[in-house]
């Protein structure tokens, strides 16, 4: 049996379970920590509300795993993932790669300067997908060429390859051709934020190639309205033969510090998929389905089958 690459060691495909296969524990920028210390971000604090977060899905619910997309640009912390992981008893899964605030110094580095260091990188932290990001229209000769290294570590490792696109601006076309053009398989494949647009026959032309579709991004919302209409989203691209590529999750943060009044958050940034969308999605799919889209469609992608 294949074997995947957690923060706590590799364990068996059985033991992964429901997967949330797009979260963060937190994301930062460590020059602001060096700057602030605790005024910004208290670990130990941190470590404390995400687990307990991940503790109550997985016991409500029945979570097993999630995946961190945080790259080591947006912060990275293998020592934090390891510690939620052990408090949490749900599995961490790490990502390597870069977000789309690409360093600029990037640009003095060769393509294949980049793909040794992520190559280290993968080894160092036992990541078990690759992350890259592009959010802008078109792609700058950097974000190419990052592009470029970031395919070459995918065909060199086989792990899964998780990337974050523009739904608005549609970018995702441009990026999956790249990407293909490249030689990875649209197996080891996710298109990232989906969810964010309500134009279904862009997901569709997307969906044909074969690759997984993050639908993401269940953000927080007092409006009924907006998981009736997620769910008819979702159940529109089964009906159009997609059941098997989506895949939900939340984008959600313990502590977003990108942002200039960020705050540890006391309130559970991963369950509003079981607290709000699957009561609206039962009605509308069957169990066989819904086990479908949380367990059986993340652990296929996680094996980039
Ligand atoms: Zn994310």
């Amino acid at each position: 049996m294949k074997q995947i690459s957690t923060v706590l060691g590799k364990i068996s495909e059985a033991e992964l379970g429901i997967v949330l296969p797009h979260e963060h524990i937190f994301c930062y920028f460590e020059y602001f920590q060096a700057m602030l210390g605790a005024r910004y971000l208290d670990k130990e604090t941190l470590v404390r509300a995400s687990a307990k977060h991940l503790r109550e899905i997985k016991e409500a619910y029945g979570l097993g795993t999630i995946v961190d997309c945080t790259p080591i640009n947006l912060g990275r912390d293998l020592d934090v993932l390891k510690r939620v992981s052990e408090e949490s008893e749900v599995h961490v899964i790490s990502a390597a790669g870069f977000y789309y605030t690409e360093e600029a110094v990037l640009d003095l580095f060769s393509e294949e300067a980049i793909t040794e260091i992520l190559l280290t990188d993968v080894e160092r932290s036992r990541a078990g997908v690759l992350k890259f990001a592009v959010e802008a229209e078109t792609m700058s000769k950097l974000s190419e060429k990052l592009l470029v290294a970031i395919c070459s570590v995918q065909k060199e490792t086989a792990l899964p390859l998780i990337i974050h696109t523009n739904a608005k601006n549609q970018n995702g076309r441009a990026v999956l051709q790249a990407v293909l053009a490249h030689g990875v398989s649209p197996k080891a494949l996710t298109l990232g934020h989906l969810s964010d647009t309500d134009d279904l026959d862009y997901v569709t032309e997307l969906a044909k190639i074969g690759c997984y579709l993050g639908f993401d991004r269940i953000y927080k919302s007092s409006r009924a309205e907006y998981y009736a209409q997620k769910a008819e989203h979702i159940r529109t691209l089964c009906k159009r033969g997609f059941a098997d590529q989506l895949l939900l999750s939340h984008d959600g943060l313990t502590f977003n510090g990108l942002h200039e009044n960020a705050a540890i958050r006391e309130d559970n940034p991963y369950a509003l998929i079981f607290e709000r969308l699957l009561p609206v999605l039962q009605n509308e799919l069957s169990e066989q389905t819904i086990d479908r889209l949380l367990t059986q469609n993340p652990q296929n992608m996680l094996l980039c089958q």
